[in-house]
């Protein structure tokens, strides 16, 4: 796939192998070595409609497809996936800044994750009704693919999200333009590899790289594209629902995830999960606990297992077993990170630990994992993700104030509740305006078995088990007259 030069990416397009037709390429540096990984090609979008048209000559093979030979190609993706996952993990290390061992994680749970909705794929029902006014009428009802699928994923977790659209969208039994994201593409085209190599029918899935802003936007204002999947940031999936008209959107947003820790709560069990859910995959995740709420009366009993945790994190290179908190991945993430500290710092917020770059690495990305107490609503903490490793943490007087607090800034992705009373978890699970609530867990817990989707301003749709599949479809009702009585 990649020619004489090792680093020399190519897209993937009616199942070759191809360069931009511009010549225009970009590299990608490792966060965490500073080297450079590899160039890829610039799509515009010329390339975009070149793939389109791929996609929409091979959609009708697709379509056709029994399921049981669907089932074959996802087997077989599932396969090479499964056969490769310690070098690919390697590469995802490196490229992004994660440490081996959530990267072993990652690539490992994207086989799963697919077979899991095949098994959806293979019980997929719709209902058949008698008709409620004539019994002469039967309805039967069909789900069918919507078409042609754009796919546009981040880079926080580069074979994760597109693990969970892309093959998913093709077992629906849609063609694919997929773009992933312009920090991680090395990731992106080993998994391409594994579905080339699964032997997915030319056209069936096809990937263009380049910036979001042109290749994304191509496929997102393309007429013929009739679905879009997208993970990314809230102003993004916003730009994107203003320029996609009425295409079907499934949109993954951010998150501002709040752990609520109530005074009956068992306080080293809340502060192992707080920093569980600050800093792992360094804070680069939809669902990271990026506001720590902590009830006054138990506030300090918290503070301190939660120093500890925190100490606990081992920042280093990231092929290093040891290390459990790798780089940031990317400089604009970072400033945002010393922005959102020193915003709450000039308001009046203590700096408890870290927060600071930390010398003798490789690259400037090595940050120490930070605590930042006295954290009010008027600050930036509350108005947009960190998406880095940070734990700001609000006080609140109670269940009243907190949940007002969590709902505030209008995120609702993944939220949490410590405590020991079933009726506070259960008022508070049915208050909180989220996708998720959990209970006495973190806030970053994600499953590929249940529905997965933000309320308000963390996206439109669900994905996950069944839903990832119906996100690629439409319902259609066949009303038969069965003709006994006439009209
Ligand atoms: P971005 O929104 O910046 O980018 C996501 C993707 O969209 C990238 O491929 C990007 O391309 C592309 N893109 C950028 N601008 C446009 C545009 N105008 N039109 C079409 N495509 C565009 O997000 P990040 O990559 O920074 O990802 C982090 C975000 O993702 C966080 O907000 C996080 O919370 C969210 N997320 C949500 C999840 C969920 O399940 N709800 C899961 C994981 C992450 P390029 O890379 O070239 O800029």
């Amino acid at each position: 796939m990649m020619g004489e030069d090792a680093k020399k990416f190519r897209m993937y397009v009616n199942g070759e192998w191809v360069e931009s037709e511009s010549g225009r390429r970009f590299s990608v540096t490792s966060p965490a070595t500073g080297e450079k990984l590899g160039t890829f090609p610039k799509a515009s979008r010329e390339d975009v409609k070149a793939a389109v048209d791929a996609a929409l000559d091979a959609q009708s093979t697709i379509a056709d497809m029994p399921i049981a030979e669907r089932e074959k190609l996802a087997v077989r993706i599932a396969e090479e996936i499964g056969n490769g996952v310690k070098g690919y993990a390697r590469d995802l290390s490196l490229e992004h800044g994660k440490p081996i061992g959530e990267a072993i994680g990652e690539v490992h749970d994207v086989g799963p994750n697919i077979l899991w909705q095949l098994e959806d794929l293979k019980r997929l029902d719709a209902p058949a009704l008698e008709g409620y006014s004539t019994p002469d009428s039967w309805y039967i009802t069909r789900w069918e693919p919507l078409g042609t699928i754009g796919v546009i994923t981040p880079w926080n977790f580069p074979w994760l999200l597109p693990g969970e659209f892309v093959v998913q969208a093709m077992l629906a039994g849609n063609s694919v333009v997929w773009k992933p994201a312009s920090y991680t593409p090395v990731s992106a085209a080993h998994l391409m590899e594994c579905i080339h190599r699964a032997g997915v029918p030319p056209g069936v899935i096809n990937m263009v790289t380049g910036g979001g802003s042109e290749a994304g936007t191509a496929i997102v204002e393309h007429p013929m594209i009739d679905g879009i999947g997208f993970t990314g940031e809230t102003s993004t999936g916003e730009e994107i629902s203003r320029r996609a008209g009425l295409k079907k959107l499934t949109l993954e947003l951010g998150g501002l995830g709040p752990l609520i820790v109530m005074p009956d709560a068992n306080p080293r069990r809340a502060a192992e999960d707080i920093a569980f859910g600050c800093f792992t995959n360094t804070g680069h995740c939809c669902v990271a606990n990026e506001r720590v709420l902590v009830h006054e009366d138990i506030h300090d009993a918290v503070l301190g297992p939660l120093m500890d945790e925190t100490k606990k994190f081992r920042l280093g290179h990231p092929l290093d077993e040891e290390t459990t908190l790798g780089p940031i991945n990317n400089e604009p993430t970072a400033e945002k990170m010393e922005e959102n500290i020193q915003d709450a710092l000039d308001k009046g917020a203590k700096l408890l630990y870290g927060g600071k770059r930390v010398e003798g690495f490789p690259t400037k990305l090595y940050y120490e994992p930070a605590l930042v107490d006295g954290v009010t609503e008027d600050m930036l903490f509350n108005e947009r993700e960190t998406f880095a490793p940070v734990a700001p943490i609000f006080r609140f007087s109670d269940l009243e104030e907190a949940i007002r607090i969590a709902n505030g800034p209008r995120y609702g992705l993944s939220m949490a509740i410590h405590t020991n009373d079933l009726k506070t978890a259960l008022e508070a699970a049915r208050r909180l305006k989220s996708g998720q609530v959990t209970i006495n867990e973190p806030v970053y817990s994600w499953d590929y078995h249940h529905p997965w989707g933000g309320f308000r301003k963390s996206g439109i749709g669900r994905i996950g088990a069944r839903w990832s599949l119906t996100a690629f479809m439409e319902i259609k009702t066949v009303m038969i007259n069965i003709g006994r009585s006439g009209r």
